[in-house]
């Protein structure tokens, strides 16, 4: 399988190359050249699989000539043998015809960790064969972090460093991070601002000069093999749902448009589904330009839905390509509009064709909390603040009540207690045996100025260890 970028001239990659590249060197984002497609038997032969064995089957085609099936199949197994759920993504019926898939049974309570826990023993495998080491640099506010720790400490071949804002992220989220010990996990708190934290992996993303030649690979959702582990849960909560016989539609939280994307890639490669909701907050860049076309950059709102706050959504590049032909010259002509002027409109058949497929809504916090407190009413399911934004859109922009609904629960209550707090309910959400004791454990980190040497300078120190074997 090769890829090439959304903005056509970049070099065409296989499959480990994007892996180990992240954000093609034209600006574009890295996609399949041909998007597999499955028959409608073929899918229908996947009723009754396992998470893993239908991970395979979901995924060979975009691994192929990079692994062998024997390899990607080991891996696989291992990934999904660490999440604490039988069924890995199981489905909970929450009304008539209405489903929650539950995507926060991985390590850190997130659906992140489907396809970090992967990325992690995927890039490891690569750099091994490869006799290379690798530093991982990426900044958090909140759940990214916690995901690309747990899923790379195991990593022989990978150095990271994840920088959140100090004392600016919530005791949970960052003791997911910093409780874990492994020598190769390096958390620093910066003197500053999440802005500031992203900022320095940029600029060292720009010129990496200060890590003497070492690797440098991002993992945020650009990755492909991000958006790839994703696709997965849209056929397995479908199949169970009577597809591929019977359509499903899904209401998606979003932020920057991976998890959606993954399930508008599963619509392509022959899954019926007749309806995707885009579910924001408060940042609602999104909502405006599938209700309006209007994608215009507004201010950060900080909202109770952290994971959500974003001012633009990377992966929609994605989307533009598609909807423009696959002409990476039309793709690069918006995005650099968009630079300058910080908005982006398209020809209205081009619109009207995305909104044949998503519909979308923006949900404050009141009716957040709302939602909280009316599910919990209903059926006694606690909802994190993303999820429950994800219901309230399911519930507003539903089409056809006929077709099963799925909302993707993105992260478990217990992540967000001051959320269920201010929705009314008086006990606090546990944490899952394997994070019972938390709040006791020895916690590692460095603080530093909000200065990019100080960052650099730690990141260079340690190592030796990060310089090519
Ligand atoms: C990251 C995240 C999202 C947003 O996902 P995108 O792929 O960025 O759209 C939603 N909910 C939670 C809990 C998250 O961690």
């Amino acid at each position: 399988m090769r890829y090439i970028s959304t903005r056509g001239r970049a070099p065409a990659l296989d499959f480990e190359q994007a892996l180990l590249t992240g954000l093609a060197n034209d600006g574009g984002l890295y996609v399949p050249e041909n998007l597999p497609r499955f028959s409608l038997e073929q899918i229908k032969s996947w009723v009754g699989l396992s998470y893993s064995e239908l991970a395979f089957e979901v995924m060979r085609p975009f691994v192929k000539g990079s692994l062998t099936d024997a390899e990607f199949k080991a891996i696989i197994e291992q990934t999904y043998a660490g999440f604490s759920h039988q069924a890995v993504a199981p489905l909970r019926q929450l009304g008539a015809n209405e489903w929650l898939l539950e995507l926060f049974h991985g390590p850190t309570l997130a659906f992140k960790d489907f396809a970090l826990q992967l990325l992690g023993r995927l890039l490891d495998r690569a750099l091994l064969k490869r006799g290379e080491r690798a530093v991982i640099l990426g900044a958090t506010s909140g759940d990214t972090g916690s995901a690309a720790i747990e899923g790379c400490k195991a990593c022989a071949q990978v150095d990271i460093f994840i920088l959140h804002p100090h004392q600016r992220v919530s005791e949970v989220q960052r003791r997911q991070m910093t409780c874990v010990l492994a020598d190769n996990i390096h958390n620093l708190a910066i003197e500053g601002n999440f802005d500031d934290c992203q900022e320095m992996v940029k600029a060292s993303f720009a010129d990496q000069d200060f890590l003497c030649g070492t690797r440098l690979i991002a993992v945020n959702s650009i990755n492909w093999a991000r958006i790839m582990a994703q696709i997965v849960y849209y056929f397995y909560a479908a199949l169970q749902l009577g597809a591929p016989l019977r359509s499903v539609a899904f209401s998606v939280p979003t932020g920057n448009f991976g998890d959606i994307f993954a399930g508008y890639l599963a619509r392509n490669m022959g899954l019926p589904i007749s309806q995707l909701i885009v579910a924001s907050n408060r940042n609602d860049i999104l909502h405006r330009f599938i209700s309006r076309n209007q994608y215009h950059k507004d201010r950060l709102h900080p909202t109770l839905s952290p994971s959500m706050d974003i001012m633009v959504s990377s992966n929609f590049e994605r989307l533009l390509f598609d909807l423009h032909g696959r002409s990476g010259e039309a793709v690069a002509q918006l995005m650099e509009d968009f630079k300058q002027s910080g908005k982006l409109s398209i020809a209205d058949d081009r619109w009207q064709q995305a909104c044949e497929l998503f519909d979308s809504l923006a949900v404050d916090d009141e009716k957040t909390c709302q939602t909280i407190a009316e599910v919990y009413a209903q059926c006694g399911e606690r909802l994190d603040p993303h999820s429950a934004i994800g219901v309230q859109a399911a519930r507003a922009c539903r089409r056809n009540r006929e077709v099963p609904m799925v909302i993707l629960a993105t992260a478990h209550p217990a992540k967000f207690p001051e959320a269920s707090q201010q929705a009314g309910i008086s006990s606090a959400p546990a944490l899952p045996p394997h994070l019972r004791d938390l709040m006791q454990r020895e916690e590692r980190y460095q603080v530093l100025p909000n200065a990019l040497n100080a960052v650099q300078d730690v990141i260079a120190a340690s190592g030796n260890r990060g310089k090519p074997l």
